[in-house]
């Protein structure tokens, strides 16, 4: 989406590593990790539980997401071609982009969402909900298993699996890289043969993805 960002996803997951290993509060069954954040898992390759607690604090959330060019850095108006600020405002995603352009006076007041032109634009979960099953997905977890101990409904599951999957082979049917087929599945086989982290990859193939006139099903 940004031509611009393109800081590698695994230095800002093991910046974010850090950001969100001072807030957690790990159950005491797990503290032989705690000195050294293990929990959160290798520098830089994201861990269920450190994407857990990143998308427990929104704030936190919405900032990775924004570094890391997932989520819109600035945005033009529209209406009046100016710059839009980020206002705050006592909705779940937290802020909205506003047009304070004034024009003869009056304020131009346009509004958009922080999710317009994302990988989170048009579905009804948070940002939070989408960013933690994708990772699960991505990951490998099953559907039974993500119903099971998340609660996201079959639909919810059928659509997000479906819609990474579409990703994944327009990604490989534009590219000559071979993964030896197609799917999620391969994908990830592929990419973890060679050691390379499957979240990271599938992140930075989403911000390469221009979604401002994109639309699917919840
Ligand atoms: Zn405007």
């Amino acid at each position: 989406m940004d031509s611009v960002n393109s800081i590698p996803m695994t230095q800002l997951v093991k910046e974010y590593q850090q950001n969100v290993w001072q807030k957690v509060s790990v159950p005491r069954a797990f503290s032989s990790c705690r000195k050294d954040g293990a929990l959160m898992g290798e520098p830089g390759v994201a861990k269920v539980i450190f994407v857990y607690e990143l998308c427990k604090t929104p704030d936190l959330l919405h900032e990775f997401l924004r570094k890391a060019g997932l989520l819109k850095k600035d945005l033009t108006c529209a209406k009046c071609n100016s710059p839009m600020k980020l206002r705050s405002k006592d909705i779940n995603d937290g802020a909205v982009w506003t047009c304070r352009n004034r024009i003869n006076k009056k304020e131009c007041g346009l509004q958009k969402s922080v999710r317009f032109g994302s990988w989170f634009s048009c579905s009804k979960l948070t940002m939070g909900e989408i960013f933690f099953l994708t990772y699960l997905i991505v990951k490998g977890y099953g559907t039974d298993k993500i119903i099971d101990e998340y609660s996201f409904s079959s639909c919810t599951m059928a659509d997000w699996r479906q819609f990474i999957n579409e990703i994944i082979v327009d990604y490989v049917e534009e590219t000559s890289e071979t993964i030896g087929g197609v799917g999620e599945f391969l994908f990830r086989a592929s990419y973890e043969e060679k050691g390379i982290d499957t979240f990271n990859t599938f992140l930075e193939l989403v911000r390469k993805i221009d979604w401002t006139n994109f639309t699917y099903a919840d």
